[in-house]
């Protein structure tokens, strides 16, 4: 068999080069790149800022274990504190990760506070926290758990913008709510500003912990460093990954002072999380990021390309039923009988990568670098795109 295990498909095109938003394959096609790695490449590619710290770092230290201060890594945590609402950090590789470690954090400070009896969080439906098995249960997508046995006790799922449906679910054992403020691979679901402050009115009501999951949305993606920002509702625990280090694995946990230092010493760990490597990058990223109006261009660059995809959804009503998102992250609805995956792979004929969600929806998460050049040019491919799955009927 293939030697990669087939958990991918068997994709076919490879690309060997990235510059700025372009890809190019293994036969010289340029591709502009709307999918980001999944919310990855913020800077897009091969930013010369992000280059030069990754060799500089090589060439000096690769990776220590936390068992030694890693300096890289207090200032990255110092910084990722003075951005956000949190007092400490801790870092680990992935999203999923991120997302395990916000949930064993949030049961971590009850049992700490003489309640190991609140365990349970309450999520929701639709939504995605990653691959682990207990993050799977978080979110019970059955294409996901299928042969996977008994989903892990401890989540409590409910629907989306009812808060009757979550009051109802809080019992004495729930410790949190998690939820991610835009759903990403469920649909590109922007959540409402006045559900996330009923979400925080309900979890002080109650005493439960607010976690936002900001691995896709988080790091500047939406215009604000991170999505909850502009909500004015803060949550007690974040997770980030994605496109916190542009490419490098790095995810970090975020949290206020009173659940940080539930996690005394010994109560989680990781081997590579943090080490000199990922967190050289990291904070070659977090400059850009945080350049004087970077994240007001992300919001512009958003709305021209949003408004854009709305004269197309009007000019196709038939394929597109609607664009929604906020700044980079926008998510095209796509009508039935067309689908995301036709509308996808036409688009890609036209040289533009975008990635497929939930809900029948096309993703568009541009690196956030983009300007007007590639922001028109993806326009134009969707607007091919939508014509060719028309001219191609739809059986
Ligand atoms: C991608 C994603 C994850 C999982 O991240 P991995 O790095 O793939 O483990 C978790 N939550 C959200 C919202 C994501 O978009």
């Amino acid at each position: 068999m293939n030697a990669v295990m087939p958990t991918y498909g068997h994709p076919t095109v490879s690309f060997e080069k990235g510059e700025g938003a372009y890809l190019f394959d293994t036969e010289g096609r340029r591709y502009l790149d709307f999918a980001a790695g999944i919310a990855v490449n913020s800077l897009g590619h091969s930013h010369p800022h992000q280059v030069a710290a990754l060799k500089d770092q090589a060439e000096r230290l690769w990776h220590v274990s936390n068992l030694y201060n890693i300096p890289d890594q207090v200032r990255m945590a110092e910084r990722l504190c003075d951005l956000s609402f949190a007092d400490a950090v801790f870092f680990c590789n992935s999203g999923t990760e991120a997302m395990e470690g916000s949930v064993k954090a949030a049961r971590r400070f009850h049992a700490a506070n003489g309640h190991p009896e609140k365990w349970r969080s309450i999520t929701l439906e639709n939504s995605f926290h990653g691959r682990t098995l207990a993050m799977l249960s978080a979110s019970k997508n059955p294409k996901h758990l299928d042969g996977f046995g008994v989903p892990a006790d401890g989540f409590d799922i409910v629907p989306v913008h009812n808060m009757n449906a979550l009051r109802d679910a809080i019992t004495p054992e729930t410790a949190a709510i998690v939820i991610e403020p835009i759903q990403g691979e469920g649909g590109l679901l922007p959540l409402e500003e006045a559900y996330l402050k009923e979400l925080r009115a309900a979890a002080d009501e109650f005493g439960l912990l607010l976690v936002f999951d900001e691995v896709q949305t988080g790091f500047g993606r939406t215009g604000r460093m991170f999505a909850h920002q502009w909500s004015g509702a803060t949550p007690d625990i974040m997770g980030c990954a994605k496109g916190i280090a542009g490419g490098f694995p790095c995810g970090a946990i975020l949290a206020t002072q009173a659940v940080a230092e539930t996690m005394t010493a010994g109560t989680h760990g990781s081997t590579f999380g943090g080490n000199p490597l990922a967190m050289a990058v990291a904070n070659a990223t977090l400059d850009v990021l945080t350049e004087d109006g970077f994240l007001d261009t992300v919001s512009r660059s958003g709305a021209a390309l949003m408004s854009g995809l709305e004269a197309l959804s009007v000019k196709h009503d038939t394929v597109l039923g609607g664009v929604r998102g906020k700044g980079l992250m926008i998510g095209m609805i796509v009508q039935e009988p067309y689908t995301n995956a036709a509308l996808g792979a036409a688009a890609r004929d036209f040289g533009l990568l975008t990635v497929v969600a939930g809900g029948n929806v096309l993703r568009m998460l541009p690196p956030l670098v983009i300007g007007d050049t590639e922001i028109k040019e993806a326009i134009d491919a969707i607007d091919k795109a939508c014509a060719t799955v028309v001219s191609a009927g739809h059986d």
